[in-house]
């Protein structure tokens, strides 16, 4: 079954992808352009997306909004038989805040659908030309924050996800280096030299790369002057590009046999 499909009168929540405009779906794109109502988050989505918007398209920028002022615009376009997108950064089910609009909707009696985008971490990962999952190092992806404004319930405090190891890739944190760097200590699975990885801005022309370890990584950000709107990579995986691939996958090993290979 097709997922995302535009429909007058309905709401399509998009992914925009995590900056440069060529990394949203072709699905994304398509309704883009065929938008009678846009409403972008203005913070992270590229504005060159919104020239795919066709002539005589609303468009809105959500930065200055509350969610009922978005809501407003959504339900009024909706009720004019509109078609109408809803463009987030990255994918939408991520920090995206969509669950509260799907549920006003709802209400409303209006219909809708998702189309997902590419998430910061996987253009970070991109990037710094890096895979996530390595055989005997890691075959698990953390995604997580610190808590801001918005906390973090207590089962999920990072101190306790780090004690799971594996890859953690955290977003909306990088203003709180130093304490990230406590928590993931404190887990005792991580040490001064597990590597760390911080993205600014994947994907967009000003993207910034800092490298460094636990014990160096605060430092370095802070060098580097980068307070928000970065994706941090921590985990062993990351030393594969300077020291090796330890094991090679199963998948391509010629001795391994399976569905698509005899
Ligand atoms: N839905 C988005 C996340 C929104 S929360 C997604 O799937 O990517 C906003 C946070 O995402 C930022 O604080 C930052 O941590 C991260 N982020 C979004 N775009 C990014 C980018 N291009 N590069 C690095 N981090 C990014």
């Amino acid at each position: 079954m097709a997922i995302g499909e535009l429909k007058a009168g309905e709401v399509l929540f998009v992914g925009a992808g995590p900056g440069d405009p060529e990394l949203i779906t072709v699905k994304g794109l398509r309704a883009l352009q065929q938008a009678d109502v846009v409403v972008y988050a203005g913070s992270l989505v590229n504005p060159a997306l919104l020239d795919e918007c066709p002539q005589g398209c609303e468009v809105h920028d959500s930065a200055p909004l509350n969610l009922d002022q978005v809501l407003d615009i959504l339900i009024a376009g909706c009720r004019a038989n509109k078609k109408v997108v809803r463009l987030h950064t990255g994918d939408p089910a991520l920090y995206g805040a969509i669950q509260e609009q799907m549920e006003a909707l709802d209400v409303a009696g209006i219909g809708y659908a998702v189309i997902p985008g590419v998430t910061a971490t996987f253009a970070a990962a991109a990037s710094l030309k890096q895979e996530l999952t390595l055989p005997g190092v890691s075959q698990t992806m953390t995604l997580t924050r610190l808590a801001g404004r918005t906390p973090v319930p207590e089962p999920e405090q990072l101190q306790r996800l780090a004690a799971n190891g594996g890859t953690i890739c955290l977003y909306l944190s990088v203003g709180m280096m130093d304490k990230l760097v406590a928590d993931l200590l404190a887990g005792g699975i991580f040490t001064e030299q597990t590597p760390v990885a911080v993205v600014y801005r994947a994907s967009w022309p000003d993207e910034k790369t800092v490298e460094g370890t636990l014990a160096d990584i605060a430092e370095k950000v802070a060098d580097a002057g980068i307070t928000r709107q970065a994706l941090i990579l921590v985990g062993e995986v990351l030393n594969a590009r300077s020291k090796g691939v330890p094991e090679k996958s199963k998948l391509y090993d010629p001795g391994f046999a399976h569905g698509y290979r005899k």
